[in-house]
């Protein structure tokens, strides 16, 4: 940047910058191309300044403890979907988190996302793009000429036709080595759910309808398969998002226990006996950034390791900013994952209300 200074990085807050009045670092630093080895990269730079190998070693290590430079297993053009993931590999370096390694984890994961409205087919396509291997998606609806304004992955052209189907062309059009299947059952109960997640390795739930029960369905499915499962909710204002590992975390269930003394059996109730179809409000905006904040959680769980389950998350579109994040634990008496204790009176009216048992389905 100056003079006598060599500054490492672009951004303003990544950045690593080291005293350098001779240029000594800039001119072996810009060797590091990821084609070379450590050896070689020392022997190109060596005939021109004295440095001891070990020494030049050490700062590489130093560099890399900050996150300045990475090793490769092998050079950079030999890495598997170079081309296409290039600046994914260096994101996840930059973050510290092995990125070859990352892809590959990616490209061997079969996610399902169950709905393909709001948010669902954005956070598909976003899945797609970051390189997971194979999607499953569900929805039985179709592209309706009043989704265009908010269902972003949906053209004129899509009009009339299954959203799954719109989608899975949308996303081939993009990522072609991702299997995409699609399904447009609608998931009435458990075992409409188990059909649609069996041999996945995720599941995305972006159903809101019947609210609490869409979601009720779908985690006793991934309680029974033991999948991991992510559940995303709109609001005027804000996204809602929770993780739910399998017997670790507390389940939906868990969550819906222990709001039911806290008013939403009254409220679930009062909903139940009203005459009305609750819409929620949402534009193009806000569905974009619920998706890439859902998807960004769900990276955050799975590869840095900076979120969990047991966790409602919420992100606020006004102020753009998370908020206090709420914990719930498993609760003795959930219906899915724990059944020690007998319900509470409250609990017992809401599972009454929003039940998920129905007939031809043994797994109440
Ligand atoms: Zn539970």
């Amino acid at each position: 940047m100056q003079n006598n200074e060599t500054r490492i990085g672009t951004d303003d807050n990544d950045i690593y910058s080291i005293m350098d009045s001779s240029k000594k670092w800039y001119r072996l630093l810009k060797l590091l191309d990821g084609e070379h080895s450590v050896r070689q990269v020392y022997d190109l730079y060596h005939p021109q300044q004295c440095l001891s190998f070990d020494s030049y070693r050490k700062v590489l290590a130093k560099l890399e403890k900050i996150g300045a430079v990475t090793f490769l297993s092998k050079p950079f053009h030999e890495l598997d979907e170079y081309e296409k993931r290039k600046s994914d590999f260096t994101l996840y370096y930059g973050k510290g988190v092995d990125g070859e390694k990352t892809v590959r984890w990616l490209q061997g994961l079969t996610v399902a996302v169950l709905g393909s409205g709001v948010g669902g087919c954005l956070i598909a396509l976003e899945l797609a793009e970051l390189g997971v291997g194979s999607l499953k998606i569900v929805d039985p609806d179709i592209v309706d000429l009043q989704n265009l304004d908010h269902q972003l992955v949906y053209t004129q052209e899509d009009v009339g036709h299954p959203k799954v189907l719109a989608l899975q062309k949308h996303i081939n059009s993009r990522c072609k080595k991702c299997q995409v299947q699609t399904s447009v059952a609608r998931i009435h109960n458990v075992a409409d759910a188990l059909a649609e997640v069996n041999e996945t390795d995720w599941v995305f739930c972006c159903m809101d309808e019947p609210p609490y029960v869409a979601q009720r369905i779908v985690n006793r499915a991934c309680y029974i398969k033991s999948i991991p499962s992510l559940y995303a909710f709109s609001s005027r204002d804000s996204a809602k998002a929770f993780i739910v590992d399998p017997d670790i975390t507390g389940c939906a269930d868990c969550l819906l226990s222990s709001e039911a003394a806290n008013g939403l059996t009254q409220l679930v109730a009062a909903l139940k006996k009203a005459d009305f179809s609750p819409i929620t409000p949402t534009n193009a905006v806000s569905a974009a950034i619920e998706a890439s904040w859902i998807v960004q959680k769900w990276l955050q769980k799975c590869i840095f390791n900076t979120a969990s389950g047991g966790i409602l998350y919420r992100f606020d579109f006004d102020a753009m900013q998370e908020d206090k994040f709420v914990h719930f634990q498993r609760d003795s008496a959930c219906p899915t994952c724990g059944r020690q204790s007998p319900p509470n009176n409250s609990q017992r009216d809401l599972w009454k209300l929003i039940s998920i048992e129905s007939q031809g389905t043994n797994v109440s």
